[in-house]
């Protein structure tokens, strides 16, 4: 069979990537492997959180899936860093994994260019600028654009103490057979490593020692066609416990059985995500770590423990996980483990995330080093776009950093050298006051039109346009006779219940209508304006400052510097800005601290 653009893996970078392409009536193909349900979440099953809920709603604008799904799926839903302000504010859903995986196998499946091919790929040939994907039952499929998504597949291997298995998760071969195509394909010289707690079984569990934490009914859904707050699915609470001095004890004295710390495991993992073996090593003075008690579906039996992934022997993860209070009878379902997987080094592709080397071939998702669901899914639905605009021979989509998370992390992944597997984080984008979550629709809507396509989401989106603009200007010019002439976006920035409020008082005043996403876009907007402002002019001067003198003992002891950018300074002991600058993983966020406190 030929297809237009096929795409190997069904995660979740994978669905998008098929779906991007397919919104342009492409043929498009979807291998992935029998037995591994389409956007399985094999970690905790939940979508969003700092930095990633931004990434979700601009997946929404972009025509992609994962808003819909997750919306469908939600069972605890929660808005992240509200005290912090709307900047960096998140939406965070814990959805029903079972949930998750039937909805996206209805979506897909509803789509009527994309076939679903459930075999595995086992070798990887180009010719004549078509690739051939020879599949395990022996047959073949080709096509000229090819996309690969194999997540944490690509010379998997699974740890439990001393026990080391081949495979892409628990339960699933590994993607060895790739191997063909990969001997043309630089991956890095490191390996990266992911881990995943033991699941436990709820009925096990004593909720009445944890604190509760319910379901918040003023988040908003992510996808813009949904109503603000419908709820798909009855919501639950999910709880809080926390680990103690027995716990890291019984981890501590188990070092020389953790592949991680015996040297079995040399991977790298993500420094933000860390298993409870680096908690207990990294800080030996604490005792105290939040577990936080995670429901995988609505109705079924296993909880995931949120804070506790480990590959010690299944008997230590029995033993630390019964001092930790509510699991004194805990039971496990499935014990926790660590992955190390090849990565692609994403140096040689280019911002459409095409390897440059070998035209037609796209990576995206965890095969790409990235960590998360919401990462994958970005990263395969501009693939997936970018696959179909070179068949049809149009421009490329390339998102500015300056206008998404999606934009920073693409930047960021065909920039930077990375030695750990990358995340999002509010901290790496230096436009952050802008790239929000309330207005996605006006930072991505350009980029959605500029693609010519009209779905359902491309006349919201016209709408929505429409009313922003018109509102924008209305809180721009308005002047309010009775409070002495003053700007009404003057009024809203210094009202002292908040610049929403403000507005909705304004507009219920004078009986003006506009959808609620549009007046909170536009009030948080007038509210940053002048922020906003001083950022840019931040960022110009930022460029002029090469050979500024810093004092770096000095900048550390800043505390809007993170602790890993902390690291990488210490370590290097830049004495000029231009230094600092070339450091491998400095965050933006960090340079403009930097030049605005220390210069
Ligand atoms: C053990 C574990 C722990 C994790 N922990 C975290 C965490 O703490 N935090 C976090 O953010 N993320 C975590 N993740 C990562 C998260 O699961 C991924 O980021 C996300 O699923 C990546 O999506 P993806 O589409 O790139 O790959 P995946 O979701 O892994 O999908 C890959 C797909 O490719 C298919 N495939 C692979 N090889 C082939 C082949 N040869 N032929 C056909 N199909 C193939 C598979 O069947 C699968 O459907 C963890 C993952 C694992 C496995």
């Amino acid at each position: 069979m030929d297809y237009d653009v096929l795409v190997i893996g069904g995660g979740h970078a994978g669905i998008e990537a098929a779906n991007g392409a397919a919104q342009f009536n492409l043929k498009v193909g979807l291998l992935s492997m029998p037995g591994v349900a389409l956007a399985s979440t094999p970690c905790n099953p939940s979508i969003g959180g700092v930095g990633k809920g931004q990434v979700v709603r601009e997946i929404d604008v972009l025509g992609g899936l994962m808003p819909v799904i997750a919306d469908r799926a939600a069972i605890q839903v929660r808005i992240l860093n509200e005290s912090k302000g709307a900047a960096v504010q998140s939406t965070r859903f814990q959805v029903d994994k079972d949930v998750y995986a039937q909805v996206a196998a209805q979506i897909v499946g509803s789509i009527s260019n994309i076939s679903i091919i459930w075999e595995r790929a086992t070798s990887i040939s180009k010719a004549d600028n078509v690739f051939k994907v020879i599949l395990s039952s022996g047959q073949s499929v080709s096509s000229k654009r090819l996309i690969i998504t194999t997540g944490t597949f690509l010379a998997g291997k699974l740890h439990v103490g001393d026990n080391t298995t081949s495979g892409g998760r628990h339960g699933c071969d590994s993607s060895d057979g790739l191997s063909d195509l990969f001997s043309s394909v630089k991956t890095l010289p490191l390996r990266f490593k992911t881990g995943t707690p033991p699941r436990v079984k709820k009925s096990s569990l004593d909720f009445s020692k944890m604190v509760i934490q319910e379901s918040d009914p003023r988040t908003e859904n992510f996808s813009s066609l949904h109503p603000l707050r419908d709820r798909f699915l009855q919501q639950v609470p999910c709880h809080i416990t926390h680990t103690n001095l027995d716990t890291m004890t019984t981890v501590r004295a188990n070092k020389h059985r953790s592949p991680m710390y015996n040297g079995k495991i040399k991977a790298v993992g993500a420094r933000y995500c860390p298993s409870l073996e680096d908690k207990a090593f990294r800080y030996p003075d604490r005792h105290s770590h939040h577990v936080f008690v995670e429901p995988e579906t609505l109705d079924g039996e296993s909880i995931y423990p949120n804070g506790i992934s480990s590959s010690l022997p299944v008997e230590v993860q029995e033993q630390f996980l019964r001092t930790i209070p509510g699991f004194e009878q805990a039971e496990i379902l499935v014990h926790g483990y660590a992955v190390e997987y090849d990565v692609v080094d994403t140096l040689e592709l280019d911002q459409t995330l095409q390897y440059r080397a070998i035209p037609g071939l796209y990576f995206a998702g965890q095969v790409n080093g990235t960590s998360g669901y919401e990462e994958a899914a970005g990263q395969g639905l501009i693939a997936g776009i970018n696959s179909a605009l070179a068949h049809l021979n149009r421009e490329p989509l390339i998102i500015n950093r300056a206008d998404s998370y999606i934009g920073v992390m693409i930047d960021d992944l065909v920039t930077l050298k990375r030695d750990e597997p990358y995340r999002l984080f509010t901290a790496r984008a230096e436009n952050r006051l802008f790239i929000r979550e309330d207005n996605s629709i006006v930072r991505m809507g350009p980029y959605r039109r500029s693609l010519s396509l009209n779905e359902h989401i491309d006349r919201h989106i016209d709408v929505y346009l429409q009313e922003y603009d018109l509102l924008s200007s209305l809180v721009g010019t308005y002047v309010v006779r009775e409070r002495n002439n003053s700007r009404l976006s003057e009024i809203i920035c210094s009202h002292p219940d908040g610049a929403l409020t403000a507005l909705e008082n304004f507009l219920n005043s004078i009986g003006a209508k506009f959808s609620p996403r549009v007046v909170a876009a536009v009030a948080i907007s007038t509210k940053y304006s002048g922020y906003i402002t001083r950022a840019e002019q931040e960022s110009s001067r930022m460029l002029n400052l090469g050979e500024k003198r810093i004092v770096w003992d000095k900048v550390l002891k800043s505390p809007n510097i993170s602790t890993e950018c902390k690291q990488r300074i210490e370590e290097h002991k830049p004495s000029t800005f231009g230094q600092l600058k070339r450091i491998e993983g400095i965050r933006p966020a960090t340079l403009v601290t930097v030049a605005s406190e220390f210069l």
